[in-house]
């Protein structure tokens, strides 16, 4: 097989019937992969071990009280409700067996696939401390936006009722590590939260006495946008009362203290974890060739090389690019790759032979906000854009990417209660106190 010939059609589908199409995740790339399957002549299966797809972007929102849950999470059922061939099943997959051609599920039931796409995302990386990630509270999945909620909002109640000062020093300390945007956007929300209640809401919690400590390995923030974009964040975050810990790293910490690799200390109950994701790898098959960072390495049309009838997509996997470079794990490129991995596939069944160019991550710009009237946008070209307009166009193409009509509408009234009101009004604490503890 040359290198931009589509995958051969199976003579039919395994077990007879339109061919078999297994997804694996429902995350940005598999959602659009099966959404561009949805009508043709497969039968598509999309596993995910939640029934929801996940807006990941708002997550930090939710756990800054401003919006719900349900806000960035869209049922995959009602998604599919009018398909005729594409069914979600929730469970979760412990691997694939590419020489059977099954996917195979925790529980023991394994589902016969002709074509399979791999794209269940990615993980935190807590670079092999164990330590770092027992006791710190990430962003990935909706239940550690919650988890988070409950956590600096239950920190917030326990100072309000203590005399104890360094007690109160501990739970009034907040540390973000990893200075990306998932890292400086809440940073970003959580001072906001705290200009909110603190005197107020917590009348014995005086703002002054809350930090909010974010930690960067390197000189600058928001590493992966120009220079200018971050100074232009740093310069917002400090005038919102956030200090920075620059060329450092969180080495240690337990319930009370988080020590940094230069020594100093920080009291506090609380670590926010932005700091890396590796790839979450369902293939099962140690022997695929990979990434430094353990990504799949794909070829240029996204096919697992040497594994027949398989595809891969999203942070999972990338073909390299460049010298030997990944593409950015970022939603854009898992869902254009989601659609490029279904258009080979239509084209397999359909019996058309004439070959597709490579996959080719078509780049529209990056963005982060920093809070209120402050965002960073970055569009191909070089065009930059800081304060209200970067803050705009952050706002409207999340909104467009949103899934579900009402989830754009109570997303855009709670964002406008929000500027209008001052208030992230969902202070609400869903767990008992010792859940809440890390
Ligand atoms: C807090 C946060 C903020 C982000 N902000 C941005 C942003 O502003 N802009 C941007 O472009 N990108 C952002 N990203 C990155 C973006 O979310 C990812 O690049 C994107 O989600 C990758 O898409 P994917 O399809 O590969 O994986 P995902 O979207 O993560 O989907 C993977 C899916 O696989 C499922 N899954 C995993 N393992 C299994 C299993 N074993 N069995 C069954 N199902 C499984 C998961 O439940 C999930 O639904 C952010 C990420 C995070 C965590």
């Amino acid at each position: 097989m040359d290198n931009n010939s589509p995958p051969p059609p199976p003579e039919e589908g395994q077990g007879g019937g339109a061919p078999k199409v297994a997804i694996i995740g429902a995350g940005f790339g598999g959602l659009a992969c099966a959404r561009k399957l949805d009508g043709e002549p497969v039968s598509v299966t999309l596993f995910d071990q939640n029934n929801y797809h996940l807006f990941t972007p708002l997550l930090y929102q939710v756990a800054t009280g401003l919006l719900n849950p349900s806000d960035i999470a869209y049922p995959l059922r009602t998604v599919f409700r009018h398909s005729p061939n594409v069914r979600f099943r929730q469970a979760r997959v412990e691997r694939v067996d590419f020489g059977r051609k099954v996917v195979c599920l925790s529980g023991g039931d394994e589902v016969p696939y002709d074509y399979v796409v791999l794209a269940s995302g990615s993980v935190d990386n807590y670079f092999g401390n164990k330590q770092l990630a027992n006791v710190s509270i990430s962003l990935k999945a909706l239940g550690d936006a919650t988890k988070l909620r409950n956590h600096v909002l239950t920190c917030l109640e326990r100072a309000d009722a203590s005399d104890d000062a360094e007690l109160r020093k501990a739970l009034l300390t907040f540390v973000i590590v990893g200075g990306g945007p998932t890292g400086v956007e809440t940073a970003g929300a959580l001072a906001e939260l705290m200009d909110i209640v603190a005197g107020k809401d917590y009348h014995s919690i005086r703002r002054s006495e809350i930090r909010i400590v974010l930690v960067e390995g390197m000189d600058r923030l928001l590493g992966a946008f120009s220079a200018d974009l971050g100074r232009y964040a740093q310069r917002v975050l400090e005038r919102r009362g956030v200090e920075l810990r620059f060329k450092t790293l969180v080495k240690d910490a337990d319930d009370h203290t988080v020590t940094l690799a230069d020594g100093n200390t920080i009291p506090s109950e609380t670590i926010i974890w932005s700091a890396g994701v590796r790839p979450n790898d369902v293939s099962g098959d140690p022997e695929l060739d990979r990434y430094k960072n353990r990504r799949l390495k794909l070829d240029p049309q996204l096919r697992l090389p040497g594994v027949s009838g398989a595809f891969a997509i999203g942070d999972l996997a990338s073909p390299a690019v460049g010298s030997d470079e990944p593409l950015p794990m970022l939603s854009p490129p898992a869902m254009q790759g989601g659609r490029y991995v279904a258009s080979l596939i239509i084209d397999a069944v359909r019996g058309i032979r004439e070959p597709r160019p490579p996959f080719h991550y078509l780049d529209k710009g990056t963005m982060a906000t920093i809070g209120r009237n402050a965002g960073v946008t970055h569009l191909p070209g070089g065009l930059e854009f800081t304060g209200f307009v970067g803050w705009l166009t952050w706002l409207f193409v999340h909104v467009y990417y949103l899934i579900g009509f009402r989830n754009r509408i109570t997303a855009l009234s709670s964002w406008a209660w929000d500027y209008l009101r001052h208030d992230r009004p969902i202070r609400i604490i869903l767990a008992t106190e010792p859940e809440n503890r890390r």
